[in-house]
């Protein structure tokens, strides 16, 4: 139940309700109003694109903003992502057949290897790439010169991107958290793709619970329906809604299972902290790194979680939050 953030919705739910354009993807008016423009300028010049990198935590709208980027430009996409590209093969292939102008979408791009990433370099800079022939004695390299293209890569991960590689992107969009008035827009936009129904009272209790994420709003607004499908009228009011989202253990600040495990962990283990990434890590059962990009972003954001020189430490509203109380009997301070 706690992991609606990473799973892919029915790829069919996704299509219907993905906004096809910059006009109804809702939110993230700074970077949009900037790709409008570059996107009209590049245009108006008859050039590629410059090269993207869109960052921020899952089910923002990074998939969704290439899709919008290429329908735009008017151009053709090609979507892969790093882990895939185990080889310089499997890319030089990908990057021969682009035409002129097309996107190449590389999720996950901090998970690109080291031999790739580099292969990628001169791609991005010069549209050329060498093509080794041949092995052994015999090896020679080919330069093959490439259409230009837009690479726009997503990561969740930016601290783990290379210099090199950051360099040669030169547009590059932090996706920010939704607040909740935007989600309640998602939200009712997809309800209605989706031919439901919905209360205002009920698309804003599912925003407040969403975690600042659409792809999260989406998730719920589907199991919501469940709900008032079989429970209820087939109408999504705030009955129902809160009925469901408390089945799915979703709390009222949107926090999942997870959320409060560390916010718990770190009270309960270390005295509220400070304490440091690996030992929540280890404490809670998870990937050190998905804490820090996943998890604690939002708890951060929402005032539950700070970050000092010494580690993470909750905050008075954590301990408000769990129904606990802050012991002052702390022997540090002593
Ligand atoms: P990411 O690639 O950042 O993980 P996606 O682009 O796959 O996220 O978005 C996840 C889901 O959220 C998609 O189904 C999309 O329809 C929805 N979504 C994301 N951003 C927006 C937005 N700004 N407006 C409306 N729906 C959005």
């Amino acid at each position: 139940m706690s992991d609606f953030r990473n799973i892919d919705s029915d790829p069919d739910y996704e299509t219907t309700i993905r906004p096809q354009d910059l006009d109804t993807f809702s939110g993230q008016e700074k970077i949009v109003d900037n790709l409008t423009v570059f996107i009209k300028a590049a245009l108006m010049r008859g050039e590629a694109l410059d090269h993207v990198l869109l960052h921020g935590p899952p089910g923002l709208g990074k998939t969704t903003l290439a899709n919008i980027i290429s329908r735009e430009l008017g151009v053709g996409l090609k979507v892969t992502s790093g882990p895939v590209l185990d080889k310089p093969g499997d890319l030089a292939g990908l990057l021969t057949n682009l035409e002129k102008g097309d996107v190449l979408f590389i999720d996950e791009i901090h998970r690109l290897s080291p031999v790739v990433e580099e292969y990628l370099y001169s791609a991005m800079e010069d549209y050329k790439i060498d093509i080794l022939l041949d092995k052994g004695p015999s090896a020679r390299s080919i330069q093959i010169e490439l259409m230009p293209f837009t690479l726009i890569g997503a990561t969740t991960r930016s601290g783990l991107l290379t210099s090199p590689l950051r360099a040669r992107f030169g547009i590059q969009c932090h996706l920010e958290y939704y607040d909740s008035e935007t989600l309640k827009r998602i939200i009712k936009r997809s309800a209605g793709i989706l031919g439901m129904s919905i209360d205002e009272n009920a698309a804003v209790e599912i925003s407040m619970r969403s975690r600042g994420t659409p792809r999260i709003a989406n998730s719920l607004l589907r199991r919501v329906r469940d709900f008032a499908m079989v429970k209820g009228e087939g109408i999504i009011d705030i009955a129902v809604t809160r009925l469901s989202l408390d089945a799915l253990n979703i709390d009222t600040r949107g926090l999942d299972i997870m959320d409060n495990k560390i916010l718990s962990t770190i009270i309960n283990k270390f005295s509220g902290g400070p304490v440091g990434l690996n030992t929540i890590a280890t404490a809670v059962g998870e990937d050190s790194g998905t804490i820090e990009e996943v998890y604690e972003p939002f708890l951060i954001k929402e005032g539950f979680i700070k970050r000092t020189p010494r580690g993470r430490e909750v905050t008075e509203l954590a301990y408000s939050h769990l129904g606990l109380q802050k012991s002052y009997n702390d022997q540090s301070l002593f």
